[in-house]
C-alpha cells in the first residue's frame, strides 16, 4: 500500500484526507467514516 506524502497532512485519513476521528491504531490512519468501510475487510466488526 502506498503512502502519499502531503507534508503537513501526515496525520490525516489516508483514504479521504480528513482529520475527523482519525484512527491511527494498528497503523490504520483512517478516519472513523472510512474505517466503517475498511474495518470489516480488515477483520474489525465494530469500532466506536
Ligand atoms: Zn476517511
Amino acid at each position: 500500500m502506498a503512502v502519499k506524502k502531503y507534508g503537513k497532512a501526515t496525520k490525516a485519513c489516508r483514504i479521504c484526507g480528513t482529520h475527523d476521528r482519525l484512527i491511527k491504531k494498528y497503523g490504520l490512519y483512517v478516519c472513523g467514516r472510512c474505517f466503517r468501510e475498511v474495518g470489516p475487510k480488515l477483520g474489525f466488526k465494530k469500532y466506536n
